[in-house]
């Protein structure tokens, strides 16, 4: 196994919210780590040494393999443990506070988005739902 290059390829799958890759890359590189493999460079280019790399790739990688488990054992793919907070992609406008009231309103194609700045979770509103089905 190359630490690095899964490191690497997981940090993408994280941003590009690939569930699945982000869950097998991370049990992976946990894997790897416990059975005593040398940790990627977490940091780089900055040079911060091994036993920071360890500690590092070890906290990341445990987080990365709860949440997105959490994400795919929801029906949804709404993680219960986080907190729901809700944008519209075409207006930002913001949405209920949770994915019921939301669904109930008539928000759609809500999804986790853990890269987001203030908000966690992305839809389309209801009123931008109706302008992009019109002709
Ligand atoms: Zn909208």
């Amino acid at each position: 196994m190359d630490p690095q290059a899964t490191w690497d390829v997981l940090l993408q799958a994280w941003s590009k919210r690939n569930w699945n890759e982000v869950a097998e890359l991370s049990e992976s590189l946990l894997d790897w780590l416990a059975k005593g493999g040398f940790p990627p460079e977490t940091n780089y280019p900055k040079e911060l040494g091994v036993d920071w790399d360890s500690a590092v790739a070890l906290a990341a990688c445990g987080f990365a393999w709860c949440r997105s488990r959490n994400v795919l054992e929801n029906e949804h793919g709404i993680p219960a443990d986080v907190p729901f907070s809700l944008a519209c992609t075409k207006c930002l406008d913001d949405g209920p506070k949770s994915f019921d009231d939301a669904t109930q309103t008539g928000w759609s194609q809500i999804e986790y988005y853990p890269a987001g700045k203030a908000e966690r979770f992305i839809g389309l509103c209801p009123a931008c739902s109706q302008r992009a089905s019109k002709p």
